[in-house]
């Protein structure tokens, strides 16, 4: 069975009076129905403009330039506005870090639930609060009857996005775009929500794109990562084999700066490992690899040329020189 989304060579630019910015550089994925992805990678990385993309809600003067984005083998980039405003909430949907961004606060949440399922449902009013009052039992909201009356501020954090993945979950999408859906809430929380999100995904079958900076939450709710780095995705494997066997520089460096990892099997602590400078200014990128002046394996070549995609084992891909055809892995 085809893939649910397949992103083909996907190229998404802003172009400012300094330049031209590469937020995803010719990025390429696959996802399933009932899988999930986690993207990871630090602030500035382009995931969050990859989802964007899927969306084709790319703020300010940003385009797509190149590249197809196929949901059920159409091309999402071939479609009219109205084409994808109709997909948009009903087979695909997105939920983002702070629930209050969508929710609008002068709107008691169950009426927000039942307007956004009237938007895609032919529905009488009555029928759509029902529904919504439905929604909220089916995302853990405890006594959701009197919960559909209060207001988003009447509500936790964690309550404010079981909300919205209920929003989101109205027209039974195909695909979720979560993006940082648990940064904002503390670890317990964090835990329900991860796992209300897969709950949902093994019910409906439905994919997931996690988008994320923090490898605990990939570690918890993906079964497949890419990592990013600079707009490209720089490793892509499944989850087990990119936490036993991280192979590009970048995702070792992410993997050794997370808490866990600090003590080794004899139980002795280590020191927490950072990885050195941040991620370039996008219109500062050379032809070679992004990662050089971070790297420790820089070598001479990585500044000239850009490294290739190089499939390492079956289904795990790395962009990196050190892998490169004669190298010594
Ligand atoms: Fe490091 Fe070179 Fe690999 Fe880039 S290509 S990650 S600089 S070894």
């Amino acid at each position: 069975m085809p893939p649910l989304l397949e992103i083909r060579d996907l190229m998404t630019v802003f172009d400012t009076t300094r330049g031209r910015i590469k937020a995803v550089d010719g990025v390429s994925l696959d996802i399933n129905s009932g899988e999930t992805l986690g993207i990871v990678g630090e602030s500035g990385c382009g995931k969050t403009m990859l989802s964007l993309s899927i969306m084709r809600l790319i703020p300010g003067n940003g385009k797509i330039i190149h590249g197809e984005i196929l949901f059920s083998g159409i091309d999402l980039l071939k479609l009219s506005e109205e084409e994808m405003r109709a997909r948009r909430g009903s087979e695909i949907s997105m939920i983002f870090q702070e629930p209050m961004t969508s929710l609008n606060p002068v709107f008691r949440v169950g009426e927000q639930i039942a307007e956004a399922i009237r938007l895609h449902q032919n529905l009488p009013a009555k029928q759509a609060m029902e529904l919504s009052v439905e929604l909220l039992r089916e995302v853990g909201i405890p006594e959701p009857q009197k919960r559909a009356r209060d207001y988003p501020h009447n509500l936790s954090g964690g309550m404010r996005q079981r909300v919205m993945i209920a929003m989101a979950m109205s027209c039974h999408p195909r695909l979720l775009l979560a993006d940082e859906p648990t940064t904002a809430l503390d670890v317990t929380i964090q835990a329900q929500i991860l796992e209300l999100i897969s709950e949902l995904k093994q019910k409906n079958n439905m994919a997931v794109v996690l988008i994320t900076h923090d490898l605990g939450v990939i570690a918890q709710a993906a079964e497949k990562v890419a990592v990013m780095y600079a707009g490209k995705i720089v490793e892509l494997a499944d989850v087990e084999t990119l936490f036993a066997k991280p192979m590009h520089p970048y995702t070792q460096g992410l993997l050794e700066s997370v808490p866990a990892r600090c003590f080794d099997s004899m139980g002795g602590e280590n020191y927490l490992k950072v990885i050195p400078g941040s991620v370039p200014d996008l219109y500062d990128v050379s032809q070679g690899c992004r990662f050089y002046e971070r790297c420790s394996y820089a070598m001479e070549e990585c500044n000239r040329s850009e490294p290739p995609l190089l499939e390492i084992d079956p289904g795990h891909f790395v962009l990196c020189h050190k892998y490169g055809e004669g190298k010594n892995n």
